[in-house]
């Protein structure tokens, strides 16, 4: 019996390829009603295009292949995939040089990207704006992640050999072959904590990898207001920071022509504090404590905490997207319930945050930490990298 704990998109690619190379026993723990609850169901739904990782990476060995894998899997399910491709644009020379960087990173990662220049932009995204030259991605697309999450439940549910039990919770680990969950005991040969927000505290509860801790980002959105979306066709991405795990806030349009504007990475004081109040509990002591701690040593996080809370204010978001696009104005940006925690790991020793995904192996358990963006464009290609890797092909020995 395998317990995979978590229903998101990691914990479900896992498990279609554990059925892939033979399982036929494998329960999904998924604390919530349904799956796609968290971060999962609540991303931009980008399938990333290999760009931005460092060569050695694991982000950059898989979001590639993932981006292919899951292009095939919606053409296979008949889910549309918006193949409208995405362009990082520069706000000024400086930032130039960043773009170039990341034009060698992408190349390096196998990626298809281009150096266009403000002519050729046009023909891509005619109302972008862009300093000289822009990169163009055109491998980068569009997909519904809750429709993906759906599809591939189905799938699990069809074998036969997958449960996934719903409402129910993750508790302790009691002895090396069983846990307590909300409703009841459950014997296990191998448990894979897929749990999202969450995944630090279950690997603890392991005695694995203590000294990771998670602290949660709030990625909010705005929208374009209807009347404007034709501005934008695909994706309109500004250069990043990239000293950090974030993309920056951009222009992305939805499957359902919704053009959404975002997300941020304001540090949240909860794992699931997605309204201003709601979802803080106790733990909002110690994730202010580290807060501040990182805060104080670590200057790349000060930088992303200066910097991501001016974006509750509108006239201040407004000023940091409004370089990408012409003909744009702050009452074009409307306020969006979509919503999203990015669970950011740090390393509590060196007091870094973690740019790579972390996977760490125990006796008979695996820990996902750190699956964050690009995840859920990467999650088939992991999730093979992971049973190839860790769970020797499927027979876990
Ligand atoms: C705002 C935002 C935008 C993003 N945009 C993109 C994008 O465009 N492209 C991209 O590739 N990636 C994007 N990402 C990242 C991507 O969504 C995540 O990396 C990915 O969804 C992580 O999947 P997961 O399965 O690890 O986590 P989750 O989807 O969070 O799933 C974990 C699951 O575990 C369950 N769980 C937790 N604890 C327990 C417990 N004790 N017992 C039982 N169940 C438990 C939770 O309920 C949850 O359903 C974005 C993320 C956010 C937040």
């Amino acid at each position: 019996m395998i317990i995979i704990c978590g229903g998101g998109i990691i914990g479900l690619s896992i498990a279609r390829e554990l059925l892939k190379r033979g399982a036929d026993d494998i329960i999904i723990l998924e604390k919530e009603k349904d799956i796609g609850f968290h971060a999962s169901g609540r991303n931009s739904g980008v399938l990333h295009a290999g760009i931005y990782y460092t060569p050695d990476s694991l982000k950059a060995r898989l979001c590639l292949k993932g981006n292919l894998l899951m292009k095939e899997f919606c053409r296979n399910k008949g889910i549309p995939v918006l193949e409208t491709g995405k362009v990082i644009v520069t706000k000024n020379l400086e930032e130039l040089k960043i773009l170039e960087e990341l034009y060698v990173r992408a190349k390096r990662n196998g990626a298809v990207v281009k150096l266009i220049d403000e002519k050729e932009l046009k023909e891509v995204e005619p109302y972008a704006k862009t300093v000289e030259r822009a990169l163009y991605s055109p491998l980068t697309a569009v997909v519904d992640s809750k429709r993906v999450l759906k599809e591939i439940e189905k799938e699990l549910i069809k074998s036969g050999k997958v449960r996934i039990l719903k409402g129910v919770k993750y508790e302790k680990l009691l002895n090396n072959s069983e846990i307590k969950t909300s409703i009841g005991n459950i014997k296990f040969n191998f448990f894979i904590n897929s749990a999202g927000v969450y995944a630090d505290r279950i690997a603890h509860s392991f005695d694995v990898g203590l000294k990771f801790k998670i602290l949660p980002f709030k990625g909010t959105y705005k929208r374009l207001v209807k009347e404007k979306s034709y501005i934008v066709r695909g994706n309109v991405y500004p250069v990043p920071d990239i000293r950090n795990p974030f993309l920056g806030v951009h222009f992305t349009k939805g499957y359902d022509g919704v053009v959404y504007v975002g997300p941020t990475a304001i540090p949240a004081f909860g794992r699931e504090n997605y309204g201003v109040l709601k979802g803080i509990g106790l733990e909002a002591i110690s994730i202010m404590w580290r807060n501040f701690v990182l805060f104080i040593v670590n200057n790349k996080f000060r930088n992303v905490a200066l910097t991501e809370p001016r974006k509750f204010f509108e006239k201040i978001f407004f000023k940091d997207v409004s370089h990408m696009l012409k003909d744009i104005s702050v009452d074009h940006l409307i306020p969006s319930r979509k919503i999203g925690i990015r669970p950011q790991l740090v390393n509590w020793e060196s007091k870094e945050l973690v740019m790579d995904f972390l996977v760490i192996k125990d006796s008979n358990s695996l820990h996902i930490l750190n699956a964050v963006s690009p995840a859920f464009t990467s999650a088939f290609a992991f999730a093979e990298y992971l049973v190839e890797n860790y769970m020797a092909n499927g027979g876990l020995k």
